[in-house]
């Protein structure tokens, strides 16, 4: 099924509502192996990105992730703020100009934001970080001609619980090495809801 730009818009807004629900939570999984801001941190940041969109909508998908990535660069902070910036550029690029997607071609978006991400942070797949949820979700979407958004959503949250064994290699998580094994990645938690609330909107 096609993702047009009407429903990517109700995506985002659905996110953005998904992280005011979990705001606690988020930055709860961050007090465990962070400084406890993250859910602050991106609620703050969709709460801008949903205020543009209620002042004007962009053009097209492409203008509408360039909209995400500047509002997020200047109102998360700290680690998350610029990576998810940075997807969101790469997002930008790919579907420039597009008013609808394929799911071949969200699949080409989501790869380009995944390596953009892990070129910024140095991360790699195993390292703790949202990249955990990224580079499967991605690989998962790659690999599926016709989209099962459930099968999305399931990669998604066994993504997410696996890295509950991990050990952080990358941001503040890796000063407690060892000691950062036994809980959640924030940044995987507020991934696996973008993905959610994607999956969330395509069935509905
Ligand atoms: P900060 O750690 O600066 O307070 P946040 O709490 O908002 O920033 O975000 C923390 C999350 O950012 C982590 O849970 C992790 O998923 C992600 N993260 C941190 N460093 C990196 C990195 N180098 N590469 C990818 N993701 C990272
Ligand atoms: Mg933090
Ligand atoms: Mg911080």
């Amino acid at each position: 099924m096609e993702l047009t730009h009407e429903r990517f818009i109700a995506w985002l807004r659905l996110y953005g509502e998904r992280l005011q629900e979990k705001r606690l939570e988020l930055s709860e999984l961050d007090q465990a192996i962070g400084d406890g801001d993250h859910g602050i941190n991106m609620a703050r940041g969709l709460l801008e990105v949903v205020r543009k969109l209620d002042a004007s909508t962009p053009a097209d998908i492409g203008a509408t992730c360039q909209l995400v990535a500047m509002s997020l660069l200047a109102k998360v902070g700290g680690a998350s703020g610029p990576l998810y910036s940075t997807a969101f550029l790469k997002m930008a690029q790919v579907w420039k100009g597009k008013k609808r997607l394929l799911p071949a071609e969200l699949a080409q978006g989501f790869r380009e934001a995944t390596e953009g991400m892990k070129m910024r942070g140095k991360a790699q797949l195993g390292d703790k970080t949202m990249i955990d949820v990224w580079e499967p979700v991605t690989r998962q979407m790659e690999q599926q001609a016709n989209c099962s958004w459930a099968e999305v959503r399931r990669q998604a949250e066994d993504a997410l619980s696996r890295t509950k064994e991990l050990e952080a290699k990358r941001g503040r998580a890796s000063y407690l090495g060892a000691r950062s094994v036994g809980h959640l990645d924030p940044g995987a938690a507020s991934s696996y809801h973008l993905f959610d609330a994607l999956c969330q909107v395509m069935e509905e």
